[in-house]
């Protein structure tokens, strides 16, 4: 606790500590560096200050607000959540773990960091960070994957929480993780206030904990990825309601790397008006359990085509969330 309160980040979710607060900025966090996020977080509370306003945001104004953070289901949770706050708990954020356990979107970690964070209850929030720490310090084997061992490490934290200070504790264990018990094998152990009680430190094996069992390889899809010009206009169409990126707009796409021949016959085929096609530097994007490998080509037509929605360039920029993966090709559009 004195290390913390001598080495806490300062970070904008921390400068003024509210239930709300709390809850944005660790939703945010899950699966986002801290430093992608802060800009987010500011955006967020600015255009959505509070439950009343998050419940009520249209969907495109919110995914607007998150484009780029990827992710998307956590937005529409914390609206979903935010509608709940509304009608069961008044508008306020319940100050019990078993309450926002109960919201949409938020697993024991979240509801422990609110709770504690947030109302000062005694609940442990294990994340990553703090697992981390857990396993170095008591140079444990076990694989940190296994559910059953982030229970354990829950149990424990529950155990050691100081008295009146679970926010403060949590949050320390966590920035030792983020800040000093650093990941990949390269812990500052010369810097770090618990040295002395470290197990993994004093064994020599800090640096290859924690264990986790290999991750299953991703899949790779090869997908060719269309900027459709039509006049000024571009051509956009809506993801299916489910799986990947469900519900968002992205650019037109077809499954493999089509050549300029099979593509103007497959456009041709699905009755699109091709006037001109140009190839556009592949790109590649990696999501947890899929690899997209994209080769870019713009595609301009006569009329427009059929199951696409043309939108300006100006109101895509402005009004429709465009996720990451088709960033690079939408900067063709940026002349
Ligand atoms: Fe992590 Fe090193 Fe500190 Fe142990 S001594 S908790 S390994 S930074």
């Amino acid at each position: 606790l004195g290390w913390y309160a001598e080495n806490a980040r300062d970070l904008p979710w921390r400068r003024e500590v509210t239930p709300y607060r709390v809850w944005i900025s660790e939703i945010m966090l899950q699966q986002t560096r801290v430093e992608a996020v802060k800009g987010y977080f500011a955006r967020f509370i600015g255009a959505l200050p509070g439950p009343a306003e998050l419940a009520a945001v249209d969907e495109r104004e919110l995914l607007k607000l998150w484009e780029g953070l990827g992710y998307y289901s956590r937005a529409r949770n914390l609206r979903k959540a935010a509608r709940v706050i509304m009608e069961t708990y008044g508008g306020e954020l319940p100050a019990s773990h078993e309450a926002l356990l109960t919201l949409p979107g938020v697993g024991p970690y979240t509801a422990g960091a609110v709770a504690s964070i947030a109302f000062g209850l005694p609940e442990p929030a294990v994340d990553g960070n703090v697992l981390r720490v857990l396993s170095r310090l008591t140079a444990d084997n076990s694989d940190i994957a296994d559910p059953a061992v982030k229970r354990a490490a829950e149990r424990t934290v529950r155990g050691i929480i100081p008295a009146g200070r679970a926010g403060a504790f949590n949050q320390a264990l966590m920035e030792l993780g983020a800040t000093v018990c650093i990941p990949n094998g390269a812990p500052r152990c010369d810097d770090c206030p618990i040295q002395l009680l470290c197990e993994g430190f004093h064994r020599g094996n800090a640096a290859v904990l924690p264990l986790r069992a290999a991750k299953k390889a991703r899949r790779v899809e090869n997908r060719t990825v269309l900027v459709v010009r039509c006049g000024q206009l571009v051509g956009l169409r809506q993801r299916p309601k489910k799986g990947l990126l469900a519900g968002l707009w992205e650019l037109p796409s077809l499954d493999g790397h089509l050549s300029p021949d099979e593509l103007r016959a497959a456009l041709t085929e699905m009755g699109w008006s091709v006037r001109k096609l140009l190839s556009l530097r592949p790109a590649k994007h990696i999501f947890t359990h899929v690899e997209w490998h994209m080769n870019g080509v713009y595609v301009e037509l006569d009329a427009p085509a059929p199951a696409l929605t043309f939108v300006t360039p100006a109101e895509l920029r402005d009004a429709y969330a465009l996720p990451s993966a088709f960033r690079s090709f939408v900067s063709v559009l940026e002349d």
